[in-house]
């Protein structure tokens, strides 16, 4: 038997704001999570323990060892086993709340894709961590008129804004042009998973006054604040730009993807190919490149190592390859190894 809502959620419904109907509200809605690496488990955690009824979770990546200092739905069993992400945080979060509903897509957000995995909700979140994919999300939400949440953090440094297309001002309407040059990574940088999570928290309290109807209560700055040096500040972002090519101009150039690539650097030196769009048989393959180097698989991942380089592949034809940073390098692994 389950755990009654009232009994589950009664310290969130004694809280006046929310109530008996907020809570109802909260179960009746559905969000989309797009990346599942800290942001995204601490904003999937605190989502599912408030209790919004649905939850879809997009990754594309697996879960390891470096990932677990912050990325809080993943256990060491998870990184031993290469779990993709959306399937690891869906096995955690059913173990603590099994009455909401939680849908993995393992898979890169891409333009031909993103209708199909952002359909259907009342929220977008993003755990992502790079533009490309944020001004993606940001297309498809103005186009779309959904809301969403852009949330980031690099170092002891994190920034959320929301983003309510028509009414308060865009990704693009902010920075017009992808940050270049000096921008961090968690891979150069570091993280700091106070910082991560802090601005987790703030997306998360955000995304529930938004789901519960409290608007009226949003946030309508872009917010960004140091952990390490308690430095914080905010910028207007109460309405949309003049002249923004996404709110104004609605040429939505991301959602076309004209001359996206299909090999992109992931993370530090890795790189990701995605040209196949076939399914693999695992079994199939294993056999095929055992004579070649070391290599296990289980229904959602198979690992290929070949020394200096370890191949990682999804059922839909999709790798990562590290080891290299260089996209021929990894290109002619994928046709030898893999096939094109
Ligand atoms: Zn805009």
């Amino acid at each position: 038997m389950g755990i009654p809502a009232e009994e589950r959620y009664s310290r969130q419904i004694l809280f006046r704001e929310i109530g008996t109907e907020g809570q109802a509200r909260l179960a009746a809605s559905r969000v989309a999570i797009v990346g599942c690496g800290a942001t995204g488990s601490a904003l999937a955690a605190l989502l599912a323990r408030s209790g919004v009824g649905f939850l879809r979770i997009v990754d594309r990546d697996y879960v390891e060892p470096s990932n677990l200092q912050r990325q809080t739905l993943f256990d060491e069993s998870d990184a031993a086993e290469s779990l993709p992400k959306a399937i690891a945080a869906a096995r955690r979060i059913k173990s603590f709340n099994s009455d909401i509903e939680i849908e993995s897509q393992v898979a890169d957000l891409t333009p031909a894709n993103v209708s199909h995995l952002l359909a259907g909700v009342h929220l977008l979140l993003d755990g992502t961590d790079n533009f490309e994919t944020r001004y993606l999300i940001n297309d498809f939400a103005v186009s779309t008129s959904v809301p969403w949440i852009y949330t980031a953090a690099v170092g002891s440094y994190g920034v959320a804004m929301n983003i309510l297309p028509g009414e308060s001002a865009c990704l693009a309407c902010v920075f017009p042009d992808s940050p270049t040059g000096a921008v961090g990574t968690c891979d150069t940088s570091g993280i700091l998973n106070s910082a991560v999570n802090l601005m987790a928290s703030i997306s998360a309290a955000e995304a529930v006054k938004l789901l519960v109807g409290a608007r009226s209560r949003l946030r309508r700055t872009l917010l960004s604040y140091d952990v390490w040096t308690n430095e914080h500040a905010e910028v207007s972002a109460t309405r949309p730009r003049a002249g923004c090519r996404c709110c104004d101009r609605r040429d939505f150039i991301h959602l076309a993807g004209v001359g996206r690539p299909h090999i992109t650097l992931c993370g530090r030196n890795s790189v990701q190919i995605h040209e196949r769009h076939r399914p693999i048989d695992f079994a199939e393959l294993s056999s095929r490149l055992s004579p070649h180097g070391q290599v296990r698989h289980n229904d959602f991942v198979l690992k290929f190592l070949r020394e200096p380089y370890e191949i990682t592949l999804f059922p839909d034809g999709r790798a990562i390859i590290k080891g290299t940073t260089d996209t021929a390098v990894a290109r002619s692994l994928y046709a030898r190894f893999v096939g094109t």
